[in-house]
């Protein structure tokens, strides 16, 4: 079983969103369960999954130590989980993929409710600002490296023009600061669970 690298538990649930099903090629996966590794002292994570199209099962095996340790201070984004808090890009979603996940998440805010849209809007931001981070210091196309699969090369090879840096930064610019959108998604998380003290009239 190949081990994939992820930064997080997001990463890896978002690698089997562009991840098709080697039977049909179709997919998508649907977890079916997840599970601690018990033969390594890394602490990998068994992601068990199941193709929605073709019923076909398949493990995958998931190296989360490059996950940073989880945020112990109040600060209004801590309970926010980010896909990728280090400046280094994925090693298991290319640049290709990223900008897929980037336009279905876009799709997917403007067809939500408020604060599912400003959910979902938080992971398009940083979908795109991990496709960012495959372009080296001066370059305007990315790498040849940037893209692991083989549906990115011919995406790249018909549309170079996609994937020209400064038009992806021109699309962030649209976007608010992470930090920004991160502590509007807690705010709203925190909503959802607890009726504000001043109402207390609504218990
Ligand atoms: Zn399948």
């Amino acid at each position: 079983m190949q081990l994939l690298h992820a930064h997080s538990r997001a990463e890896a649930h978002l690698y089997l969103t562009v991840t098709p099903c080697p039977n049909c090629s179709a997919g998508p996966w649907e977890i079916t369960a997840e599970q601690e590794n018990a033969e390594t002292a890394q602490p990998n994570r068994v992601l068990l999954a199941r193709c929605v199209h073709c019923r076909t099962e398949k493990k995958f095996l998931f190296d989360l130590s490059d996950q940073p340790e989880a945020q112990s201070d109040d600060s209004p984004t801590s309970s926010v989980e980010l896909i990728n808090s280090t400046p280094d890009p994925s090693r298991i979603i290319d640049l290709g993929q990223w900008m897929s996940l980037f336009y279905l998440h876009v799709e997917a805010a403007a067809a939500a409710g408020r604060a599912d849209a400003r959910r979902v809007g938080f992971q398009a931001a940083q979908c795109l600002d991990e496709a960012l981070k495959f372009y080296t210091e001066d370059d305007e196309l990315p790498p040849k490296s940037a893209f692991f699969v083989a549906s990115s090369r011919q995406a790249f090879a018909e549309h170079p023009e996609k994937f020209a840096r400064q038009r992806l930064r021109d699309m962030r610019s649209k976007l608010p600061d992470l930090r920004v959108m991160a502590a509007k998604v807690a705010r709203d998380a925190g909503a959802k669970q607890k009726i504000p003290w001043w109402k207390f009239w609504k218990r």
